[in-house]
């Protein structure tokens, strides 16, 4: 056990989700199992560098990469699960911990969470893709960048025109929309289609970012 393990375990004692050894949520042995998703575009699986989707890809997808640490199963499952229904937002911190060696640059980056269904945060009371982002954006010292809202959502009083533009397009709309040359690093727990990647990618293109990329905790 690290030290940092140790005096987690002093505050919060926990038992490793995947192998029972006391201290951290998920153990650091066990957490460096998970690292393992092979690089390739995430459309259609061809092999590439860096997780970019590739060239072909890049003609219908607002995405220029979407990288994603592992698979949803065995010990990342669990971890999402609990994350999600037990309240364990420790689980949000190993997640960003796993996440952030795989950055390439990020100097200048804008970190942008996508939310969760607003119901679902309702009853949980903390959305998830939030708390992993947050954590993210301290580790790498990224900016956090929460301003993507999903339809149905409040709206800040005094939204312009064209921000009511960019709303009725998608399925979501920006609470900011000057992206103007930025790059952006879009945040989940799991992706499945990347639909909702999709839309998100499409709206932050249209609000101006030249770079629009995606760092996924589990690929379902
Ligand atoms: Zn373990
Ligand atoms: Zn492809």
């Amino acid at each position: 056990m690290s030290v940092l393990d140790f005096i987690v375990s002093l505050v919060a004692p926990h038992e490793c989700l995947s192998c029972n050894a006391e201290g951290w949520l998920l153990c650091s042995e066990c957490q460096l199992k998970l690292s393992n998703t092979p690089s390739t575009c995430y459309r259609c699986a061809l092999p590439t560098v860096n997780h970019q989707t590739c060239k072909q890809c890049q003609e219908t997808t607002g995405l220029d990469a979407v990288r994603t640490i592992s698979g949803y199963e065995g010990a990342a499952k669990d971890l999402v699960w609990r994350l999600k229904f037990t309240g364990a937002r420790q689980a949000a911190q190993i997640m960003a911990d796993l996440m952030a060696p795989h950055q390439i640059d990020l100097n200048g980056a804008l970190i942008v969470p996508i939310p969760t269904a607003t119901q679902r945060v309702r009853q949980r009371g903390y959305d998830q893709s939030y708390l992993i982002a947050r954590a993210f954006s301290r580790k790498t010292t990224a900016q956090f960048t929460p301003v993507l809202r999903r339809l149905g959502q409040q709206r800040q009083r005094g939204a312009s025109k064209s921000t009511r533009a960019i709303q009725l397009s998608d399925a979501y709309w920006l609470r900011h929309y000057n992206f103007k040359n930025r790059h952006v690093v879009l945040v989940d727990d799991v992706v499945t289609t990347g639909a909702t990647l999709e839309s998100a990618a499409r709206l932050l293109r249209a609000a101006g970012a030249t770079r629009v990329e995606a760092i996924i905790f589990a690929k379902a």
